[in-house]
């Protein structure tokens, strides 16, 4: 293995181990890894091709990775191997994994989930393939200056990326524009697309390893490329700008991500991006079902095409398109094809996350899937019109295009043969609410399937020690085995094992306090609880609950010393704000100027911290789960369909402080009422105010002088002279129509005394660890295996 590292540098960069830069150490060993890989990937696709099976087609507008040296070599169990060998190089392990950038192609939740199911895709040795966007730009990179979040561009592909290869003999041409000429061949009514602009699509395919696993699926992830290399007659003439301009505006479709969480605008590009990699992979797919010489009417029974939110739904027209305009299909075969084939999850309730495409853009980019569009409207209408006669404002609202717009969930409901939520209260409300019609007409389309993570990036890597521990106490079973984590629950009544747990807890606060120091500049105690809220940055996700809570024990430290808790807490903060969402980044400045005040009031400064750490992303996500003893989920109820980061560090053995919300319920069944804290207005309660349409908040205010107190902090100078915060405190207390739209107030009592009951367990250690063991033992339910399990049962139907 030495010779295959030093023979690679020698080969590849003309240098010895001692000459080698970083990059160039970095690249020879991910060299070597991935020979390793190769290898089993062929085998795979040769033991593959021989008999054709079903396989998943999972298309998502992002996949967040991280980084893959790491995944990799633990999933060829050769970690320890290869630290070894290294270090008798002079190279650490742990520098070199460090010196990989995240692959950092989604924004959060959404992405990470894609992520996670590929490895459990790849865990269960089922048939898969991720497809998507091969970003230029990842999700910018965060910097903290003065207290404001900075955005930079994260150029992650700029030094190559070697853990994918380029596809160029499986290049699709994607058309956009033009126009549509009806014709007439044989007696049917033909179309064809006329003066279209042309974008060629190539595909780039990263290996998907699985623990101890034979299978190697792909991710596929298409990268925009000009027809033309360059315009030669304008080069000639000498003008180089217009010359390349073509060839610019092409490659400009998969250059950046765009940056919202849970919100979408109507932007041209964001639906050329759709369009483009939906229409390569459809395309793909089709070719290769007609190269193994299957019918193309048995298509649902070799290909699950699966739609991770509404973003790639442009792909259930295309593939009309294809079946009609391309194999001659007629419509109905075509219709009942694309039924059996198309499934897709939901992600959210949030109306501004719900994709609503003017239909006229639609038009002009994509006329002839437009023309399917009015057609697939037109039958649903006529369905609706006879099921519920006279009935117009429910037609509308259900309907495919209405007032102009394109429902991207209603040509979901319509088309796809299931419709799924991602926690149960997530699917109730979808049941209930949003989606009640639709489940009237087609109620055997509605599943639930809670969300997961994967326990081998989430645990076994991100916290080794505590890995080993499970191990050494219940065999090394649970890691493709989620069932067997169960197995923990006596040793929660162990004292011996529960020291150890408590232990390397320890441990891992104190390597995050090292690097809390390193990148803060701010000394923090391992001793103190680590509270922690990371995930992206959102009203409804409530930080700003959050920092209240912390400004009004501020308050109380400093006015009654006497009465106040002395439990040293640090309050770890991590997220970023979309960057033209205005209010989210005013709430990250007012976090740090809260964390500055009072990290340097000596009066208080032993007793509590606050530190945001910048940058979040799945590198930083796995250090401090693996160091997190509380976990903030405090979403305003039925707002958050699912979360992911609550169950990351409940199987790391933090506790839940939690409202009624997403996978919270969930995650308080399995565990119990002594091993979580809930508080807060439940989810019926809030869809109550919210249909009375008349807030308490302001009422609240008026009355509760330490609310009132905390509140004021945002104006009055406490934290910064200039009142830039204003407008964080209009929203709480006045708003235009409703204030406090999420509620923070009327939780805030309930969050105060909850806080303190964590406090009080805190200092009880026996109690604490005897909970934080029954959180990871508990947590099998929430691996990403039971939720792929979950899905093939009662949708896919892989083997
Ligand atoms: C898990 C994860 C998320 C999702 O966190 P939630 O708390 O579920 O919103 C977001 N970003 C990253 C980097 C993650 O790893």
């Amino acid at each position: 293995m030495k010779d295959e590292i030093t023979g690679k540098l020698k080969r590849y960069f003309g240098k010895t181990v001692k000459q080698a830069t970083q990059r160039e150490i970095y690249t020879a060993v991910s060299m070597t890894i991935r020979d390793e890989i190769m290898e089993k990937w062929v085998a795979y696709k040769e033991k593959t091709d021989k008999k054709p099976q079903k396989e998943l087609y999972y298309l998502s507008f992002e996949f967040l990775m991280g980084r893959a040296m790491g995944n990799n070599l633990m999933n060829l169990t050769e970690t320890d191997l290869y630290r070894e060998v290294l270090a008798d190089m002079g190279v650490s392990l742990e520098d070199v994994e460090e010196y990989e950038t995240d692959a950092g192609l989604g924004n959060g939740g959404l992405g990470r989930l894609a992520a996670c199911f590929l490895d459990s895709l790849t865990n269960l040795e089922l048939p898969a393939f991720g497809c998507g966007i091969r970003y230029e730009y990842g999700l910018f990179r965060q910097k903290i200056v003065d207290g404001y979040q900075i955005e930079m561009p994260d150029p992650w592909l700029q030094s190559g990326n070697i853990w994918d290869i380029a596809r160029p003999e499986d290049i699709k041409e994607i058309h956009f524009n033009g126009r549509v000429e009806e014709y007439m061949e044989n007696g049917q009514l033909k179309f064809r697309h006329l003066d279209y602009n042309t974008v060629m699509a190539e595909p780039y395919d990263m290996p998907i390893t699985g623990f101890e696993s034979e299978t190697v699926n792909t991710l596929r992830l298409w990268r925009a490329v000009s027809p033309e290399v360059i315009d030669m007659s304008e080069f000639n003439r000498g003008d180089y700008v217009k010359a390349t301009e073509n060839r610019a505006l092409a490659e400009v479709i998969s250059k950046i991500l765009y940056p919202e969480d849970n919100h979408y605008e109507g932007k041209m590009l964001r639906l050329k991006q759709q369009y483009f990699f939906v229409s390569a992979t459809m395309q793909w797919i089709l070719s290769k079902h007609k190269q193994k010489e299957l019918p193309l009417d048995r298509l649902p029974d070799y290909v699950q095409i699966h739609i991770n939110d509404t973003h790639p739904t442009i792909a259930i027209p295309e593939l009309m398109r294809l079946l009609m305009d391309e194999e001659g299909m007629g419509w109905d075969e075509a219709w009942g094809i694309v039924g059996r084939t198309f499934a897709y999850t939901n992600h959210t309730i949030l109306c501004e996350a719900l994709e609503k495409w003017p239909f006229e853009m639609v038009e002009h980019l994509l006329p002839r899937l437009a023309m399917i569009i009015r057609e697939i409207d037109r039958r649903q209408r006529e369905m609706l019109c006879d099921r519920f006669p006279g009935d117009y404002g429910k037609i509308e609202y259900m309907a495919v295009i209405s007032q102009g717009q394109v429902s991207m969930a209603n040509l979901c409901l319509t088309a796809c043969h299931s419709i799924n939520g991602v926690a149960a209260l997530h699917t109730e409300i979808l049941k209930k609410e949003t989606f009640k019609d639709y489940y009237s007409i087609y109620p055997y389309k509605f599943k639930n399937m809670t969300n997961g993570v994967t326990f081998r990036r989430w645990l076994y890597k991100a916290n080794p020690q505590l890995a080993s521990l499970i191990s050494q106490s219940i065999g090394d079973g649970w890691i493709k085995d989620y069932r067997q984590m169960e197995k923990l629950t006596p040793f929660a009544q162990d004292p011996a094992f529960r020291s150890r747990f408590a232990q390397i807890k320890h441990e891992n606060k104190v390597h995050l306090a090292e690097f809390i120091k390193e990148k803060n500049g701010i000394e923090v105690d391992p001793d103190s609880m680590f509270d922690v809220q990371i995930k992206r940055l959102h009203e409804y996700k409530r930080q700003l609950l959050k920092i209240l809570q912390i400004v009004c024990r501020y308050q109380q430290l400093l006015e009654h010393p006497e009465q106040a808790d002395p439990q040293p807490v640090t309050y770890i903060f991590a997220a970023k704000a979309a960057p033209g969402y205005k209010m989210a980044k005013l709430i990250i400045k007012f976090i740090n100027d809260v964390a500055s005040v009072i990290n340097s009031d000596s009066r208080v400064n032993k007793i509590m911290k606050v530190v945001f750490v910048e940058n979040y992303s799945v590198s930083i996500a796995e250090r401090i789960v693996a160091a997190a003893d509380v976990s903030e989920q405090i979403s305003t109820a039925s707002k958050e369909a699912s979360g992911t980061g609550n169950m990351k560090l409940m199987l790391n053995g933090a506790l839940t402080l939690g409202t009624m919300d997403g996978a919270n319920v969930e995650i308080r069944e399995q565990v119990g009422d002594d091993n979580i804290f809930i508080f807060g207005l439940s989810s019926e309660e809030v869809l109550r105010i919210y249909a009375h349409g008349k807030s308490p908040s302001p009422e609240i205010y008026a009355s509760n002088p330490v609310i009132k107190k905390a509140v004021d902090t945002l104006i009055d100078g406490t934290f910064n002279q200039e009142n830039l915060f204003y407008e964080i405190y209009h929203s709480l207390v006045m708003g235009s129509g409703f204030a406090d739209n999420y509620l923070i107030l009327a939780d805030f009592d309930s969050y105060l005394h909850a806080c303190q009951q964590v406090l009080d367990k805190f200092k009880d250690k026996d109690a604490w660890f005897t909970s934080a063991v029954m959180n990871t033992a508990k947590s099998g339910f929430f691996s990403s295996d039971r939720t792929i399990e979950d899905y093939n049962r009662e949708i896919w139907h892989l083997t």
